[in-house]
């Protein structure tokens, strides 16, 4: 069995990893079919998260098969299962009235705890839910990023027909703008690569277009999924008045237009990953419609020998999801 390892900013390895004991009684041992490349593996990798801890095993967004599952365990043994990466307590007062997305004891797995770029890991069994059979690998390795973009839009009174404008088109933005979509809402996404712009052509409805050719004042709703000072700012020239920003992108620190937003009434949301089981829950509803299917985000798949090689894929920013595949081809179950 072997594993990704960090033992400190930029430098990442594939190693023999360490047997893995019994599980707990509430925990569960999870073969990992498919691991997705994130944006904040990349940022872990790079040392560029404030929260990381060093060594780690990288990787968050999975999806795999219960080998073994404790005597309490709520999944048996063989159940095709997705995490949630994210721990809480379940103690706290955000936890207790379900916003365990802000528990401030909340570890992040991959990021400061080790995360599941493996062939197989150990985790809690209250952080995976089943998959169902409609949803393949594929899809299902795309739950916990479209989690995030289910709980974002739920705050703006999305409604059918309603202008969505979406700055950025790495995976979070691709997939608001697919479920924008889906829901019902006008969409436009910009961003100043063309080549992510290219990702959105199998969406018929949908304008891809270069940020300079948009109009001031047009949008009901901005979100901004870029995660720079400078697109928060521009979300503001777009945006109707009474309208909306919702950001998921994250960036230190920008200026607001603030007496615009008082005299237009506007509206900031922040949004930050998503509450479990229940927008997971409803990510995986969406992804069981064949009518909704953004594996078509999905860049390339690499087996795990060829970690360098999908590192270096996502870091080049010129593609969507890149997917490690974790199955080990001689030996079978
Ligand atoms: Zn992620
Ligand atoms: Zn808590």
């Amino acid at each position: 069995m072997s594993e990704l390892f960090i033992a400190e900013p930029n430098s990442l390895v594939l190693r023999e990893s360490e047997p893995l004991g019994r599980v707990g009684a509430n925990e569960v041992k999870i073969r990992v079919t498919y691991g997705g490349i994130c944006g904040s593996d990349l940022s872990v990798y790079r040392g560029k998260i404030q929260h990381a801890t060093y060594p780690v095993r990288p990787g968050h967004e999975l999806v795999g098969i219960v080998k073994e599952a404790g005597s309490i365990a709520n999944v048996t043994k063989g159940t095709r299962v997705v995490v949630t990466p994210n721990t809480f307590c379940g103690e706290c007062e955000y936890c207790l009235s379900e916003q365990e997305n802000i528990c401030p004891n909340k570890k992040s797995i991959g990021i400061n705890a080790d995360g599941g770029f493996s062939h197989e890991f150990v985790i809690d069994a209250r952080y995976v839910i089943p998959i169902p059979d409609e949803v393949s690998d594929e899809k299902a390795v795309l739950i916990e990023p479209l989690a995030v973009i289910v709980h974002g839009l739920k705050k703006l009174n999305l409604r059918k027909g309603n202008s969505v404008l979406v700055i950025g088109c790495g995976t979070e933005g691709l997939l608001t703008v697919a479920l924008a979509d889906y829901l019902g809402a006008n969409v436009t996404a910009v961003d100043i690569n063309a080549e992510k712009l290219e990702m959105l052509k199998s969406f018929p409805h949908i304008q891809a277009t270069h940020p300079n050719d948009i109009e001031p004042d047009t949008f009901d709703y901005v979100v901004e999924a870029a995660g720079t000072p400078q697109s928060v700012q521009s979300c503001f020239r777009w945006l109707k008045p009474g309208g909306s920003v919702l950001l998921i992108g994250i960036t230190n620190a920008s200026e607001l237009p603030v007496g615009q937003i008082v005299r237009k009434e506007q509206t900031i949301y922040g949004s930050i990953i998503y509450r479990f089981p229940k927008d997971f829950a409803e990510s995986i509803e969406y992804l069981s419609d064949e009518r909704f299917d953004p594996t078509v985000f999905i860049s390339k798949i690499l087996p795990l020998e060829n970690y360098e090689e999908a590192y270096e894929l996502a870091l080049s920013g010129n593609f969507a999801k890149i997917i490690i595949d974790f199955q080990n081809k001689e030996e079978q179950p």
